[in-house]
This record gives structure tokens, sequence and C-alpha cells, in this order.
């Protein structure tokens, strides 16, 4: 007999799970409430898809935010080249880009979603769109529960019903974009089944910031700046040459995204409020900040010599005419602000002090955070099902006998670069082909 399949999500993982369950040999029902499948994966990477980074399992390991260890044996089963593989051999030409970045050589995030329906379909695996899944159900065995159906319901035609299969796989999301269906839903049946869900909170998500200067430098990007972000003192992640994009409400940018990861467990340790909050206690405030260093290649004393050199060659000129060369356009007028010297003073005036200060300046652009964005602009959710209680191997609970967890539902997740749809991959090949064949760890 054929085991039976019922995979909760149609996003990367869900599909995934599914193409990997049916080529085990198992009759899998896909089930997606939206009215089409990968909602999000077409927002992915600028509409383009980064779906893998060609990096090796324990470079894989690194990009992970937090308890790596988990991945470990997911992605020695199924690594970033085994990704390649299959949807080059599924028709879906890919190219290699900056930082071992993996597109689809159409530049279309809807190819790979094509590609998956058509592999699914090539499979028999039965799709269920405008279907939403509302109950995972379970029955009492003498030493830990086992999974036997699903309550269900037809959003089109309004009608309930409940299926019954020998495994579920869980493969939600997570919070963030709700738009795209991410609307949280899995970690309701991982409670209601008796799992632990950590701390929710945004991540890969842009800050807000106090300084109102911030604001007009919207648009301006600075591609080789020193960033480090400090909380409570500690320096908790810093990039000796990083990308920040300034924009209407504070920062963004790859650094700015990454150093978010880390500050989200750390900002919101009871998870995100739901509603939109701003870290206004003066205190809070001060404890996240952000300095840019505008001459990460000058030591303090080289960008000193170098501001001697720029007045003294512009002894006649205004201070803001002298020292026109050494930033963008954009950012000259607010760092001649910030450094409350008279624009309009001549260089050859500029006092030595003035001079030191404009240089710490230069070195020190400091901002505070006053909150992360929310859901509606994170890429990922930091936090999750409780991997402690998931079988690293199989995916499978350790509580429920059964029921399986892939992708964003579950508590993992990565920097930028093509990595957290690896783990929506690895953890749903893993998913899919443990609840096909059950094998037991
Ligand atoms: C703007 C943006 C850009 C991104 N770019 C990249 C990138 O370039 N590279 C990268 O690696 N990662 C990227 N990510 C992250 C990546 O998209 C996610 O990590 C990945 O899509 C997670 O896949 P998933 O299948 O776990 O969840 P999802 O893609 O969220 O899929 C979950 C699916 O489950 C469905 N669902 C939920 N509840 C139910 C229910 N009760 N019944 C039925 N169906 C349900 C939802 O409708 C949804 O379709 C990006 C994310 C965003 C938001």
């Amino acid at each position: 007999m054929k085991r039976t399949i019922i995979v909760i999500g149609g996003g990367a993982a869900g599909m995934f799970a599914a193409v990997h369950a049916a080529r085990n040999g198992a009759l899998v029902t896909l089930l997606e409430k939206n009215e089409k499948l990968g909602k999000k994966i077409y927002i992915t990477g600028k509409g383009r898809c980064n779906l893998t980074n060609n990096s090796s399992p324990d470079e894989m390991m690194q990009a992970i935010t937090g308890r790596a260890k988990f991945m470990y044996s997911a992605f020695s089963k199924w690594n970033a080249q085994d990704t390649m593989r299959f949807f080059e051999e599924a028709g879906l030409r890919l190219k290699e880009e900056r930082g071992r970045r993996i597109f689809p050589v159409s530049d279309h995030a809807s190819d790979v979603t094509k590609t998956l329906e058509r592999e699914m379909n090539r499979l028999g695996v039965q799709i269920r769109l405008h279907t939403q899944a509302l109950e995972v159900i379970t029955e009492k065995q003498t030493e830990s529960n086992r999974f036997c159906a699903i309550k269900i319901c037809d959003l089109k035609r309004g009608i309930k019903e409940t299926l019954r299969a020998d495994a579920c796989i869980v493969a939600t999301g997570g919070l963030s974009y709700p738009s795209t269906g991410s609307t949280g839903d899995g970690y309701h049946f991982a409670a209601a089944t008796g799992h632990r869900i950590t701390s929710l909170s945004p991540a890969l998500v842009p800050f807000e910031v106090k300084e109102h200067w911030a604001s007009r430098l919207q648009g301006l990007s600075l591609k080789n700046a020193g960033i480090i972000f400090e909380y409570q003192k500690k320096i908790i992640h810093r990039e000796k040459v990083g990308e920040l994009l300034f924009t209407h409400f504070g920062i963004s940018g790859p650094a700015v995204l990454t150093a978010s990861s880390i500050l989200s467990g750390l900002l919101y340790p009871n998870g995100y409020p739901s509603d939109f909050c701003k870290l206004d206690d003066p205190e809070i405030t001060n404890e996240v900040l952000v300095s840019i260093d505008l001459k990460p290649a000058l030591s303090e004393q080289d960008v000193d010599k170098r501001l001697i050199r720029e007045l003294e060659g512009h002894h006649r000129q205004n201070f803001i005419n002298a020292v026109q060369s050494l930033f963008p356009r954009k950012l000259i007028p607010v760092i001649i602000e910030l450094s409350c010297i008279d624009p309009m003073k001549k260089a050859d005036q500029i006092t030595s002090r003035e001079r030191k200060r404009f240089g710490y300046l230069i070195k020190h652009l400091t901002m505070h955070v006053s909150c992360l964005r929310g859901w509606n602009e994170a890429v990922i959710t930091h936090g999750g099902v409780d991997i402690r209680e998931i079988r690293p191997a199989a995916m499978e609970s350790k509580k429920v006998e059964g029921l399986f967890f892939a992708g964003e539902v579950l508590n993992v997740d990565a920097v930028t670069g093509g990595f957290n749809l690896q783990i929506a991959w690895s953890t749903g090949y893993a998913a899919g082909t443990a609840a096909a064949i059950k094998t037991e760890e």
C-alpha cells in the first residue's frame, strides 16, 4: 500500500517536500490556501529568485543565524549543488552571480515555481488550491501522539472536510510578508499538538533611526563603508567594508539586514509586539547604535592628514567647498551640519580642534536605532517551531509521530544570499523523503 501524505503549504518547502515524497512512491496531496502556488517565491530576489548559494555545506552552516548544528544533517543530504542539479535537470537553466548567488537565467522567479509545479504534475501530486488547513488532528499512542487527519476548508465553496493520511508535512512559512499567505498558521498547528514555539520577530529587516538627518540622505547608498552595530555597548556585528542604504525612515541594505537577524532576537526576546512598536524608552534607544566609518581604508591619522591636504589645497575656499571631493554630494550638507562648523568659514580659518572633530565624525558617523521595521518588510521570521523537538535528519516531530515540519515555520534562519531558500529545499527534501519511506532514527 502506498503511503498517503498531506503537505500543508505550497511555498518552496512544501512543493519540494511534495516532489520528494512523490518521487519516493507516496500518494501526495498538497494544500495551498492561495489561488496559486509559491506567492512568496514570486517576490524573492527582487522578482528574480536567488534560489540558492553555490557554497559548501560548511559555508552554508556559517550563514545560519543561531543554532546551525540542527541543519547539518539536512545540508549533508541535500546541499546547494543538489538544488542546482535538481532545477537544471527539471529544465530550469541557472546562472551564478556575485557572492555565488544562483538565479534562473531567465531572471524570472516565476520560472522556479513553474518548474516545481510541472514536476509535481508529472509525479501525480494532487494540488488543491484555495484550500486552507484548519486543524491537525492527532491520536493518543501509549508513549506519544500520532498524526491521523487534518481538517480543511475549501475556501471557494465554503465546504469543510476531514482528510486522513499516514503523515503530514507542515510547510506553512512564517509571519513575514503576510500578504503572500504566511500568516503563522503552522505555529498554531504546532502549539495545538504540544510543541513549543520560540519567540517570533521580524528579521532581515530595515531599521528606523532616531536621527532626522538620516531621512535627508534617502536614496544614498554607501557601498564601501565600515559599519559597526552595537547593542548595550557590545559589538554584535561588524562589516569592514559593507553596503548601507539610507531610506525615508532610516537605513537598509545588506549590512543592516544581516545585523537585523542578530538584533531581532536580542531586542524582542519575548517576541515582536503585535502592533508596530518603537523603542520609545530613551534608555532602550541608546542601546542600539550604528556607527559608520566613511573612510575605512584610512586610519584616524591618515584621515587627519587628508583633511590637512584638502584644507591647504583649497585654503581660499569656504569649508563646504574645500571638502567636496571627500564625500558623495548628498552627504556633504549633512555632515557639515553635524560637524557644527560654519560651512562658509574659509578653509585656512579652520582650527585644528575643528579639523580633528570633523575627522572623528568621518570615522564615527553614529545613529540610534528606534525600531526594526515590521512583518510587512521582513524577509524572514526569526524564531518558530522549537528545533529541539524535531528530529534533524527527518524533520519529524519527536512528540507526534507522522508529523513533519519544513521551511520557515522552523526556528532556523540565515543571512541573505540564497541561504533561506536552501533551508526550505533541504528541510523540504528531508521531510518529504522521510515521510514517504518512514525511516526510524
Ligand atoms: C521580499 C522577500 C525576498 C526574499 N528573497 C529571497 C531570496 O532571494 N533568496 C532566499 O533564499 N530567500 C529569500 N527570501 C526568503 C524566502 O522567500 C523564504 O525563506 C521561503 O520562501 C520560505 O519558504 P516556505 O515554503 O517555508 O514558506 P512560504 O514561502 O511562506 O510558503 C508557505 C505557504 O503556505 C501557505 N499556507 C500557510 N498557511 C496555510 C494553511 N493553513 N493552509 C494552506 N496553506 C497555507 C501559504 O499561503 C504559503 O504559500 C525572501 C523573502 C521575502 C519576503
